[in-house]
């Protein structure tokens, strides 16, 4: 018997009281535990079984948590993914799996249609939830099925597909660092992840959280969505992040905790704040992206809630570190200890190093893949096999708390000195007209690479672009060894950001990017 749904079909059938917020209207738990019985029963029939897998395109919406609850409940696998992307991207999906289906509005049905049809998802099914009472009128949820691929004998449960190993979502990493990876979560490592965050955020029926992050990525699904659900809590969802909106919602919805990332609190911090946020918002988390300490203390001075850093990765359920919460020790810099599982930080050699030692982090636990789907990702031979390499490079410091440093792939090589591109931002972003830093080596026929900067002002418009270089070079001076020290500082207006808010550094490096910036 499956622990994660037994523990969802507790949330479902818990007595009948208002659960998620969207569009104006709040939604129970018996209607929620209605819509996603209807959407299981009109999937069944459609013909799609255990194992099969399902892409599912909807925006940030209740009808998005229906059917994701609806999929899981079915052992079917999600795929999530943006229902905004291209028809070219949505193109390589199709061509990574082996989708029955497709799941989204009418209007991406729309958009995407003639590669649905190329991919032979002829058939179209709607589902339309019943309407709630002030609420506009619900997302139709159009099913394209390719026919050719529903099994017409799957009748029976296939072996395993029941307990908590049976597959659950299938996720592709940020792509940050080159092609998104594939990565099959399992029921256990949502389970595992969500209990975690559960326990270290100390979240109980009583929080309300406020949904900005987009729910196609691990973040929100896991951290906000299934965190929120199991821990008998309240969710208010909202499309996407709106800056002007945001302390409006926190306060009129009595929100207790936000999970954000390092450019919402940017946003945030720089907003000249009508009034403070109402005092029941415990805390906001921020993760999937280096956090500034510049950033971090503007918000936290200008906004007065605690920002918790975490550490997590598609890989990992969306949780590896946590900070604790106040009055636990948030230390600057680091984004906590490791939480319900498992990390070591290896040498070069493959042998974990000491406190204060750089390496790179590798993790297990019941919340982490053992391998990638296909053959994608590093996979070891050595007794770190079934361990996760994760790409981060990373340092813990006497009282355990994990400082990442960078990315392996990221770090410059000038002449044999080993820079790591974080510390130098840290640096820039230090500036106060300075909202975001990408350090990056570029190939140099003396140095094998030398450092390039990348700067993006808080208002690019006015800022005098020649004498803030000046200052730059100066702080650098100031506060880095020589060699550490950019060699060139660019402004730019913007920097190629993936869609968890990363700055795409292999894309900094294509001459073709520079020329928009
Ligand atoms: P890809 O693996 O395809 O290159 P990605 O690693 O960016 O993309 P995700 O799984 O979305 O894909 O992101 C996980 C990564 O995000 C981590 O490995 C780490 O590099 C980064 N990350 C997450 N949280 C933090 C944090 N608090 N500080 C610094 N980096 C973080
Ligand atoms: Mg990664």
């Amino acid at each position: 018997m499956s622990t994660f749904l037994t523990s969802l079909e507790q949330v479902l059938s818990a007595e009948h009281r208002p659960i998620l917020f969207d569009h104006d209207t709040w939604h129970s738990t018996s209607q929620l535990r209605n819509d996603v019985l209807q959407v299981k029963h009109a999937l069944w029939d459609a013909g799609l079984r255990e194992r099969d897998e399902v892409v599912l395109g909807l925006p940030n919406s209740y009808e998005f948590a229906v059917v994701y609850l609806a999929l899981l409940q079915s052992g079917v696998v999600v795929a999530p993914v943006n229902p905004k992307m291209p028809a070219a991207e949505l193109e390589r999906v199709l061509t990574r799996l082996d989708a029955k289906a497709v799941m989204v509005s009418q209007a991406q049905a729309d958009a995407w249609n003639r590669v649905l049809c190329d991919h032979e998802f002829g058939a179209n099914l709607n589902i339309d939830l019943a309407p709630t009472e002030g609420a506009g009128t619900p997302l139709s949820i159009v099913v394209s099925l390719a026919p050719s691929r529903l099994s017409q004998t799957a009748e029976s449960t296939p072996e395993g597909a029941t307990g908590d190993d049976a597959p659950a979502v299938l996720m592709f990493t940020s792509g940050t660092t080159g092609q998104p990876k594939g990565v099959m979560l399992r029921r256990k490592h949502l389970l595992h992840a969500a209990n975690n965050v559960i326990q270290s955020h100390e979240l109980t029926e009583e929080d309300v959280a406020y949904c900005i992050l987009p729910l196609f990525h691990i973040n929100a699904q896991v951290i906000v969505l299934l965190s929120t659900l199991l821990s008998g809590g309240q969710l208010v969802m909202a499309d996407r992040f709106h800056a002007s909106r945001f302390w409006d919602d926190v306060t009129s919805h009595r929100v207790t905790w936000v999970s954000a990332v390092p450019t919402i609190l940017s946003i945030l911090s720089k907003q000249q704040s009508k009034a403070r946020p109402a005092h029941q918002l415990r805390f906001i988390r921020s993760a999937s992206a280096p956090l500034s300490p510049a950033i971090k203390t503007r918000f936290e001075c200008s906004v007065g809630v605690p920002v918790v850093e975490s550490y997590g990765m598609t890989e990992a359920a969306g949780q590896i570190c946590i900070n604790p919460l106040p009055p636990g020790v948030r230390k600057v810099g680091s984004v906590g200890k490791p939480f319900g599982l498992e990390l070591e930080i290896l040498n070069d050699e493959q042998q974990p190093v000491g406190p204060n030692d750089v390496g790179e982090i590798v993790i297990r636990g019941q919340n982490v893949i053992e391998a990638y789907v296909g053959a994608e990702g590093k996979q070891s031979d050595s007794q770190w096999d079934g361990w996760i390499f994760t790409g981060d490079l990373g340092y813990r410091d006497d009282d355990g708390y994990v400082f990442i440093t960078g990315r392996a792939k990221e770090i410059i090589n000038r002449a044999g000195e080993k820079l790591s591109p974080r510390e130098i931002e840290d640096v820039l972003s230090g500036h106060s007209f300075v909202d975001r830093s990408a350090v990056i080596g570029v190939p140099d026929p003396l140095y094998g690479e030398r450092v390039v900067a990348f700067v993006v002002p808080v208002d690019y418009e006015t800022v005098a672009k020649g004498a803030l270089v000046n200052e730059l070079e100066q702080m650098c001076k100031d506060s880095l060894a020589h060699h550490k020290c950019p060699s060139e500082i660019v402004v730019a207006r913007s920097l190629p950001v993936g869609p968890t808010g990363k700055v795409q550094k292999h894309l900094l490096r294509d001459v073709q990017t520079l020329h928009l910036l």
